[in-house]
């Protein structure tokens, strides 16, 4: 490649990732300018993606794709992996992005850090794949780690990169990848895996649960996922903090439709009830915030709660531990976990 005077320029996507830093050391290793393309969504930012770009150098781009990864996420093709994660259709979604931007810049090729069986759901050569032609862009995805091991792409066949300098990487092991970090003098990469939420089991049972009971969801319905021990009322959702930044977030996400509670004159959490709501929902809710707060044991102790602008005091519905559990849409919180 780099014969003639023609500039070649490709766009990759960006996760931040290692093997998606590697990819784009792989392909400027042959004299190619690359564009960073950086998504984000409610599930997952962009900074990590930032971050390396401007370590490495390169222009990015970063789009919010939300809008298309939720319709998507109401169906996708081939399903979901172990959590909410439709790993292959999301993929799909994010080389179909880069390829619309492809065509209109009129760049010369797309790719990718995917390994061939790195994931053994999401990245063995099936699902390599279904992905590519998912996309529809499948002549012009190349997969520069493991390209060797894949079919010829245009980019290949037309000699805009030479596949004999490309790699041919398989498998969970990162010792290659390793070898390369030192090859290419890269000082700093984030742990793999992780930063995704639709891979957390937690949150994945959540977000479910929304879907399941919220026919027109919205971006803050998604965005209080995120915060709190939730529980499900009477088809009303109800978020208590666990702490004094979520009682705050809630505090700042509440709407003035919204109910606002929190135990009087004890320490105690806040809940939001999202949604007007009857009385009978309210003091129910009221008893799981005293539940939570330090007098859980004096089951009398008032609970005010704010609707709009308005304050006024309620007494709170005893509640068992049982019927917390039977509320309850998720137990504790844990860190998200890998790709399946
Ligand atoms: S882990 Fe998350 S961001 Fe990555 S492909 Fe799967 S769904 Fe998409």
């Amino acid at each position: 490649m780099g014969q003639g005077k023609l500039k070649i320029i490709s766009i990759g996507l960006l996760s931040g990732g290692l093997d998606s830093i590697l990819a784009v050391k792989v392909i400027q290793e042959q004299g190619i300018e690359v564009i960073g393309l950086v998504f984000e969504t409610p599930f997952f930012s962009a900074q990590n993606a930032i971050k390396a770009s401007e370590e490495l150098g390169i222009r990015h781009i970063v789009k919010d794709i939300t809008p298309e990864h939720l319709a998507m996420l109401k169906n996708p093709k081939y399903g979901f992996g172990a959590n909410m994660n439709p790993c292959i259709d999301c993929h799909a979604l994010m080389v179909r992005e880069a390829g619309k931007i492809m065509e209109e810049e009129e760049y010369h090729f797309i790719f990718t850090g995917e390994v061939v069986n790195e994931r053994p759901m999401s990245q063995n050569k099936k699902a390599l794949k279904l992905v590519a032609n998912l996309s529809g862009y499948q002549d012009f995805l190349l997969r520069p780690l493991s390209a060797r091991l894949l079919p010829e792409t245009k980019a290949e066949k037309y000699g805009l990169i030479d596949r004999r300098r490309l790699l041919n990487i398989q498998g969970r092991s990162r010792k290659l990848q390793l070898q390369l970090v030192k090859k290419f003098g890269i000082k700093e990469f984030p742990t793999p895996g992780g930063g995704c939420l639709l891979t957390d089991p937690i949150f994945s049972k959540k977000l479910k649960e929304l879907f399941e009971n919220t026919e027109d969801y919205s971006i803050r319905d998604i965005e209080l996922l995120k915060s709190g021990r939730h529980f499900r009322i009477q088809g009303k959702k109800v978020i208590i903090g666990r702490n004094k930044e979520e009682n705050q977030k809630l505090k700042e996400m509440a709407t003035v439709k919204d109910v606002v509670l929190s135990a009087e004159h004890v320490p105690g959490p806040i809940a939001l009830i999202c949604d007007t709501v009857s009385k009978r929902i309210i003091k129910k809710a009221a008893g799981i915030c005293a539940r939570f707060s330090d007098a859980k044991n004096e089951k009398k102790l008032p609970v005010i709660y704010r609707l709009g602008k308005k304050n006024e005091e309620i007494t709170p519905e005893a509640i068992t531990q049982e019927t917390m559990d039977e509320l309850r849409i998720n137990p504790e919180a844990k860190g998200p976990k890998k790709d399946t």
